[in-house]
C-alpha cells in the first residue's frame, strides 16, 4: 500500500486537471490511496490564484463527497486508489478561528498544514523572490520555522506539509540549522501531528525532498509520523518519485507511514519498492 495525500486540482486557480484525471494517473501508477489536498480559501487576503476561492469549496466537498460514498458504500472498483478527502490550509496567525470554522464545516478526512506566507510575504511563490534580498537568511529561516512550530501547536492540523519549505529557493541559513530541526521535530511529537515526505522539492531550484534527511531523521528520533505526498499541480505529477521518497524514509529508520480517515490517523507498512 502507498498512499499520495497531497494533490490539487483546476479549482485552486494554478493547477490543472479534474479530480478524475488524478484519481486515473493515481490508479496506473498502483497508487492504493489518493488524498485531495485542494488549498484552502484564504481567510484573510485577496490573492487570486492562489486558493480556492470560496464559492468554490462546495463543489470540490461536495464532489468528492460523492465519490467516497460511492466508495465507501460499494468498494473501489477494481485498482481504484481509495480516495481521501483532504484539504491544505495555510497558517497564518491570527486566522486561526476562521480556519477552524471552515475546517469544521465539512468532514474531511485529512488536514495538511502549510506556511506559504511570512507575515504578507508569500515566500515560496517565484513572483515574489526579490523580498529574499531584504531579510537575512538566518532570520527567514527562524521565523519560518517558528511559525511551522506554531501552526502544530494550534491542533488544527494532522500533517505539517513540506516541512523545510524555507529552502526551496536554495536561501540557506549561514548557522547550522541542527536546533530549528529538533525544535520542530519536538514540537510536533508533542503535538501529535506527522510530518510529509514531499516530493515537489526535487522539481523546485533546491532539486531535493522537502524535508531534508536531517529533518526527517530529527522527525524520527522523535517519534514522529510521517506522510507522503506529490504535491501533484497537474494529473501526470501524482506519485512522482515516491520510490526515492520511500527510500529516503527508510534510510533514516522509518518503517510505516500514516494514513488517515475522518482525522483518525492509522499506520501502514511502507511498500518495498
Ligand atoms: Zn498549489
Ligand atoms: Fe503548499
Ligand atoms: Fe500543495
Ligand atoms: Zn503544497
Amino acid at each position: 500500500m502507498l498512499a499520495d495525500l497531497h494533490v490539487h486540482t483546476a479549482r485552486c486557480g494554478h493547477a490543472t486537471g479534474s479530480i478524475q484525471d488524478y484519481i486515473d494517473i493515481a490508479r496506473q501508477r498502483g497508487l492504493t490511496e489518493i488524498g485531495f489536498s485542494d488549498h484552502l480559501p484564504l481567510v484573510d487576503r485577496d490573492l487570486p490564484g492562489l486558493a480556492m476561492k470560496s464559492s468554490d469549496l462546495g463543489g470540490y466537498v461536495g464532489e468528492l463527497g460523492r465519490l467516497i460514498g460511492r466508495q465507501r458504500a460499494e468498494g473501489a472498483v477494481d485498482g481504484e486508489p481509495a480516495v481521501l478527502m483532504g484539504i491544505e490550509a495555510d497558517y497564518i496567525p491570527g486566522t486561526e478561528h476562521e480556519v477552524s470554522r471552515m475546517l469544521d464545516e465539512y468532514e474531511f478526512d485529512v488536514v495538511l498544514g502549510s506556511v506559504h506566507f511570512l507575515g504578507d510575504w508569500p515566500f515560496d511563490h517565484p513572483d515574489y523572490r526579490g523580498r529574499y534580498e531584504e531579510v537575512s537568511s538566518d532570520d527567514f529561516w527562524a521565523a519560518y520555522f517558528a511559525t511551522l512550530e506554531e501552526a502544530a501547536r494550534t491542533g488544527l492540523f494532522d500533517v505539517l506539509a513540506h516541512p523545510d519549505l524555507a529552502k526551496k529557493f536554495c536561501v540557506f541559513p549561514s548557522r547550522d540549522p541542527s536546533e530549528l530541526f529538533e525544535s520542530l521535530a519536538e514540537t510536533a511529537a508533542h503535538a501529535g501531528v506527522a510530518v510529509e515526505i514531499n516530493t515537489a522539492g526535487l522539481f523546485k531550484p533546491v532539486g531535493e525532498i522537502y524535508p531534508s534527511r536531517e529533518l526527517l531523521a530529527a522527525c524520527f528520533a522523535n517519534g514522529v509520523p510521517i506522510t507522503f505526498g506529490s504535491d501533484a499541480h497537474a494529473p501526470d505529477e501524482v506519485g512522482r518519485e515516491f520510490a526515492q521518497a520511500v527510500a529516503l524514509a527508510r534510510s533514516v529508520g522509518y518503517r510505516e507511514a500514516m494514513t488517515y480517515e475522518k482525522r483518525r490517523p492509522r499506520a501502514y507498512a511502507l511498500p518495498e519498492i
